[in-house]
């Protein structure tokens, strides 16, 4: 008897496994995860109330069309219900972008490095992807972007701020950009950490995408709404690109537990952005101790920041790990830190110190 095995589809060989940030030791001494991006703040109280009443109904599925959701987006940035779509964080929703818009023969354009589930996602659907570095001081190069259009092209991702480097496009250039991109090229507007922006030359997406029909915007609830165990995000797109990622969205993929918790942290956003601010305080703070430091670090809006350490990324990464923090490294390249808890960013800042004395 030949051995067989099922066949599966030759564009999965090679795809890059997603490396989520490792998790501190639960053996070793205090150790802070700052490896993920995630908000070190607990959920709101409302937030943990809504999740408890939800519990009580675990032998349903949830509301597909995720209605009191989608109302609640809907009021809150003044958009048609009929624009937004939800999915498993917005990464889901991403996937879904991509297999609405492009397959085997397509190309999807993002910039790298920029988060890795945009090859991921894009392999996935049997588009290639393509690539276009950073500048040198680790921002979207949009000119290059725009030239790197063919009549291939299906889609082009633009994180705003940039995952891992934490830089930001700005409204006119990103304009600019827009006006060179087809009409029938959908631009997706990966907003995930739009709530740490305080450069008010960065644009706010809902209002670019309101002019523009090919502009998606993608938003989370994991950043700074601390909810990424729950797994919401959404879309704010025209139709038709709103109806097709109800098509594709994997049914009863957001829970009802996901739905009310991220109503409910719509309706604490006081407290919430009050808690964002307090991040973006630290994260200027560590910045500007980095700099102290005599680090050159990118301009952040984000809720981390990226150190270009390249060959010794690896080596800086364990220095932090002895100090007690657990930091993301991208081997050869550099290191991204989440901003947490303030002792978490003191430890940081000393063992950054630490290696700095010694170069
Ligand atoms: C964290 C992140 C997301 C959000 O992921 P979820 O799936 O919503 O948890 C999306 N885009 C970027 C660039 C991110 O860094």
């Amino acid at each position: 008897m030949t051995e067989k095995t099922p066949k599966l589809r030759e564009v999965l060989d090679g795809i890059p496994t997603y490396k989520p940030g490792r998790p501190a030791a639960a053996d070793g001494p205090v150790a802070y995860k700052l490896s993920s991006n995630e908000n070190p703040y607990p959920p709101l109280p409302g937030v943990m109330e809504s999740a408890l009443a939800a519990a009580g109904s675990f032998n349903r599925y949830p509301d597909m069309a995720c209605t009191g959701l989608l109302n609640e987006l809907a009021e809150r940035f003044g958009i048609p219900v009929e624009h937004l779509a939800t999915g498993t964080g917005s990464v889901g929703v991403a996937q879904s972008l991509v297999q609405s818009t492009a397959g085997p023969g397509d190309e999807v354009i993002y910039a790298w490095r920029s988060f890795e589930a945009y090859p991921i996602i894009t392999r996935i659907s049997g588009a290639t992807p393509v690539q276009v570095p950073l500048t040198d001081g680790d921002v979207h190069d949009l000119d290059a972007m725009a030239e790197a259009i063919t009549d291939r092209t299906r889609l082009i991702f633009v994180c705003n701020p940039n995952n891992p480097t934490g830089t930001a496009v700005r409204r006119a250039e990103l304009e600019r950009f827009l006006d060179r991109v087809p009409g029938d090229v959908l631009v997706v507007l990966d907003e995930a950490y739009k709530e740490f922006i305080r450069d008010p030359e960065v644009p706010d997406g809902l209002e670019i995408y309101r002019h523009r029909p090919n502009v998606c915007v993608l938003r989370t609830f994991s950043k700074a709404y601390g909810l990424a165990g729950l797994r919401v995000g959404f879309a704010v797109a025209h139709e038709p690109v709103a109806a097709a990622l109800r098509k594709t969205a994997v049914p009863f993929g957001v829970s009802q537990l996901a739905q009310d918790a991220a109503v409910a942290s719509l309706r604490s956003e006081d407290e919430l952005l009050g808690r964002v601010g307090s991040l973006v305080c630290e994260r200027n703070r560590v910045s500007q101790g980095l700099a102290g430091q005599g680090w050159t670090v990118p301009d952040s809006q984000a809720n981390f920041v990226w150190l270009r350490l390249g060959a010794r990324t690896a080596e800086f990464a364990e220095v932090c790990e002895r100090a007690g923090v657990v930091v993301r490294p991208f081997p050869g390249e550099g290191v991204r830190v989440t901003i947490g808890e303030t002792e978490a960013n003191d430890l940081f800042l000393r063992a950054a110190e630490l290696f700095r004395k010694e170069l």
